[in-house]
């Protein structure tokens, strides 16, 4: 592929004026022309960056706008009353507008990884940058975005498109490429290795030779990222609407491992396919929901992710000699506290996944007409949550069908013929069977 043997970038910018190009400000949201106009009107280069230029050359709406200026953070929030200054490793303007926030940042220098200012604006370690704050021109900022497709600047004092990076030719051709050496760049900053593969599942791109190919032997510096940093690429990884797909480059290019190593373990091992089944179950769900403009949680996707580690923890408990609802309990508990170790849960998503996880049992042993306790159920605050997946787990064959349409008929029933469907309390109280899953809890 010749396109794939371009030598490095130079900062020798390419300019695509106005008629060339298919970008209308009419395409732009008022606040982020807003923003730059203010700007340039204050003597400032103002440019709209990143996934803007991107999507709109795709003809694709953009999730959000993205400002780059020369203007320090201070100046941006001399201009704006309604500006917040956030992050300490990079730091940023937010200029608020209602729900829609446009984020403007200030042109970085490239910086020299052996002249590292630990208590200052830069820091390093082992090649990954900790913070970025030493400001630059321009041309350097192009040079120290991740892809090339990302470093196209819509210029809003002639509404050109600047190309530092020979980003055209690349969103031309569908490619994914890192600027500079990708091994620096993935070093610098493991995060760009997920988002390499995010961009991939969200526009249909291939991630050029050189930029894929380091991925996999690297992929454990994801292990140095903060584990709340991790838990919000996580959400855009999966709650993209491109999940399932997402989840296949993840595995392929050998991430998920390091975001969700006792998952990653049994779909390493498992001979049937099941739990790779569920989960790629759980994603299409998801990523039909978000197409079909629902509701969405990630607690319902994490607890997928993590239902395999779960249902064995309890089973080993249950070996030990605990009872199934304290072994349930306890897997839950351990499940997490494992997972959180790489990718932060907040509580506000752990709660749900831990009622997620004990409802199945209840849903299991109440249903098919085995007491009144089945109509308390359906009253519960995450009973719809547990419902659906019972659904999933039935279309894999983990849990019996005949239960989940029973709960499906329940539901769809009226109050007259619950009663009557619920049946009295010495009604056939199924036993969990469960069929150990290998591999065994790890140590
Ligand atoms: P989207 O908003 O659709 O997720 P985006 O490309 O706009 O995609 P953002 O996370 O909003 O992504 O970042 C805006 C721009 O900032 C990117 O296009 C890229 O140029 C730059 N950028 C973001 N994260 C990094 C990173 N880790 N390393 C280098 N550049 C980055
Ligand atoms: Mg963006």
């Amino acid at each position: 592929m010749t396109d794939e043997q371009t030598a490095p970038p130079i900062p020798q910018p390419v300019i695509i004026p106005r008629s060339e190009h298919g970008i209308s400000r009419a395409d732009i949201s008022d606040n982020a022309l807003k923003v730059l106009y203010r700007l340039k009107n204050a003597g400032y280069q103002a440019y709209m960056v990143g996934g803007g230029v991107r999507d709109l050359s795709l003809g694709r709406e953009p999730k959000d706008f993205d400002v780059a200026t020369d203007a320090r953070p201070e100046d941006v929030k001399a201009l704006f009353r309604n500006c917040r200054l956030i992050g300490r490793r990079f730091r940023l303007a937010h200029v608020h507008f209602g729900p829609e926030i446009i984020e403007v940042a200030t042109f970085r220098a490239l910086h020299d990884p052996t002249n590292g200012d630990v208590e200052g604006d830069v820091a390093m370690e082992d090649g990954r940058i900790l913070r970025d704050n030493v400001y630059g021109t321009v041309e350097e900022d192009a040079m120290r975005r991740d892809f090339t497709i990302n470093s196209l600047y819509y210029n809003i004092a002639d509404f050109s498109i600047v190309d530092f990076a020979n980003g055209v030719p690349d969103l031309k051709a569908g490619l994914l490429r890192m600027i500079g050496d990708p091994e620096a760049r993935y070093r610098e900053d493991p995060v760009r290795m997920l988002r390499a593969v995010r961009f991939a599942a969200k526009l249909g791109f291939r991630i050029e030779e050189g930029s894929a190919k380091p991925i996999p032997e690297m992929a454990e510096l994801l292990e140095h990222i903060p584990q709340a940093r991790l838990f919000e690429e996580v959400l855009k990884l999966l709650m993209g609407g491109q999940g399932a797909q997402t989840f296949e480059l993840l595995r392929r290019y050998r991430l998920f491992g390091h975001l969700f190593p006792e998952a990653d373990r049994f779909l390493e091992q498992e001979e049937d396919g099941l739990w790779l089944r569920f989960i790629n179950a759980a994603l299409r769900n998801t990523d039909q929901r978000i197409a079909d403009d629902k509701p969405v949680t990630p607690a319902f996707l994490f607890a997928a992710l993590l239902w395999p580690v779960v249902v064995d923890l309890q089973q080993t408990y249950q070996d030990d000699g605990e009872d199934e609802a304290p072994a349930l309990q306890n897997a839950c508990t351990d499940a997490l506290e494992r997972q959180v170790q790489r990718v932060a849960i907040p509580k506000r998503f752990s709660l749900p996944m831990r009622e997620i996880f004990t409802l199945q049992s209840r849903l299991e042993r109440y249903g098919l007409g085995a007491g009144k306790r089945a109509l308390r159920l359906l009253g519960h605050p995450r009973f719809r949550a547990a419902y659906d997946f019972l659904l999933l787990r039935a279309e894999v064959g983990d849990a019996p069908q005949e239960l989940a349409d029973w709960w499906t008929r329940f539901q769809d029933s009226n109050p007259g013929e619950r009663v009557e469907m619920a049946g009295s309390e010495g009604g056939p109280r199924r036993k969990r069977r469960r069929r150990r899953r290998k591999p065994a809890a790890s140590e």
